[in-house]
């Protein structure tokens, strides 16, 4: 049993790996909280490393046997101190919820008041959400976007903490297409006396490689996943200020989470790495050249984009004027081969279930060395889908999808991924 490899262990389960290889191969994915992790991290994930428990902290553990796990931990916390330029780094968070939690956990009491960007806005559930325990356990509140230009207003933002005096504030967001700047922040925290926290899980990729303000010199802590833009496992990660380096250790073990997963921070290790090697900031600009390209190809079509444009990895698209909504868009641009999710936009009239716009982002094709001559070609097969998919009486018109999924799979096996699989 021990030595089946998993074609001769579990057909179904390999048939749907199989399955799902082909579905990344043969499509543009293009939401942009996803990306494809490069073998060597896929390597330390799918390796022996799973098979230990190693509570507690590298040579401070719980269990016995864990000499090769303190090396591992102690390298992947190294590896992201330097990469971030932080004090202190806790590499153990399952996910980027779980390390949003210890933050809290670390800085506030349950019933502190915490203000931060609202959902609907761009924000992110676990920034206090009513549905979410962040929402349950603390005093939320939260700033929206400027109503005239969709982007964040520094100015009423300080006036809303003058107001609130909350105990934190939170920067960060899923869904802005813009810089966040992060020292406005840090004046605001400090205006009235706030922690200042960044949850920067979409652009830590852009931050690791300079091509975002870094949040870490303004910050008592910033979050992130480790599998976004920064292209390592379904994972996330803690940096801090030293004098909050005991109180996020302890809120993430034993506060939050109990064994780690050592076999996805040994991958969080191998791709702190590849985040230090040449070409890693290549890949993050040219993700941004990419998400520029596609939005002037967009808005040559007359797609409306929040904010006119992007200085990130995503693009926020409101499709009002086209007359459909972000539901029916995206499952068009799905049954031809480009699979985005669909997304709320600012004030928008729509539920969550439909939403008016969709949120394209650029980082995983911009991993299969797609660049601006492709970009070109995916707004134009955009544009297609969205205009001409439907029939006049709502059906999908499957010669037009039809046509554009050949096309998007003649492009995907121009840039392949994966080959050797
Ligand atoms: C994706 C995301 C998270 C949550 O990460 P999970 O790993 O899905 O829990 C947290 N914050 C922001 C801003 C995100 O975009």
């Amino acid at each position: 049993m021990m030595e089946r490899s998993i074609l001769e262990a579990d057909h179904e389960v390999a048939g749907i790996i199989g399955d799902e290889l082909d579905r990344q191969q043969k499509t543009l994915m293009m939401i942009p909280s996803e990306n494809y992790a490069s073998r060597a991290v896929m390597a330390a994930c799918g390796s022996i490393l799973t098979n230990k428990y190693a509570e507690g902290y590298p040579y401070k553990r719980y269990y016995n046997g864990c000499e090769n796990y303190d090396k591992l931990e102690q390298l992947a916390i190294d590896r992201a101190k330097a990469l971030f330029g932080a004090d202190h780094a806790n590499v153990q968070p399952h996910t980027g919820t779980a390390a949003n939690m210890a933050a809290y956990w670390a800085l506030l009491e349950p019933g502190d008041s915490m203000l931060a960007m609202s959902v609907p806005q761009g924000g992110h559930l676990t920034h206090g959400d009513k549905v979410n325990f962040s929402g349950q356990r603390y005093d939320c509140h939260f700033y929206g976007l400027d109503p005239d230009t969709d982007q964040l207003n520094y100015d009423a933002i300080l006036d809303q903490a003058k107001e609130l005096r909350p105990k934190l504030i939170i920067a960060g967001a899923s869904a802005y297409p813009r810089i966040i700047d992060f020292m406005k922040f840090k004046e605001i925290a400090d205006e009235v006396g706030a922690y200042l926290m960044a949850d920067i899980a979409h652009i830590c990729g852009l931050v690791a490689a300079e091509c975002h303000p870094d949040p870490v010199p303004y910050c008592d802590v910033v979050t992130s996943t480790t599998h976004k833009t920064l292209r390592g496992p379904r994972g996330a990660l803690a940096l801090c200020k030293e004098k909050w380096a005991k109180a996020l250790d302890r809120a993430v073990f034993p506060g939050v989470q109990a064994g780690p997963l050592m076999h996805i921070i040994g991958a969080k290790a191998v791709a702190f790495n590849e985040a230090q090697e040449f070409g890693f900031r290549e890949y993050q600009r040219q993700i941004i050249r990419n998400a520029q390209q596609l939005a002037r190809t967009l808005q040559r079509h007359d797609f409306d984009l929040v904010t006119g444009g992007t200085d990130n990895h995503l693009l926020l698209v409101r499709l009002t004027n086209k007359n459909i909504t972000g539901k029916v868009a995206a499952d068009l641009l799905e049954a031809a081969g480009i699979v985005v999710n669909k997304n709320l936009v600012p004030n928008d009239p729509l539920s969550a279930k439909e939403t008016s716009g969709i949120r394209p982002g650029t980082p995983a094709i911009t991993s299969r060395k797609m660049k601006e001559a492709e970009m070109e070609m995916i707004g134009d097969w955009m544009a297609r889908v969205i205009d001409n998919g439907l029939n006049s009486d709502g059906s999908p018109n499957e010669d037009v999808l039809g046509a554009v999924r050949a096309e998007v799979e003649e492009l995907c096996e121009a840039f392949p991924i994966y080959q050797s699989f």
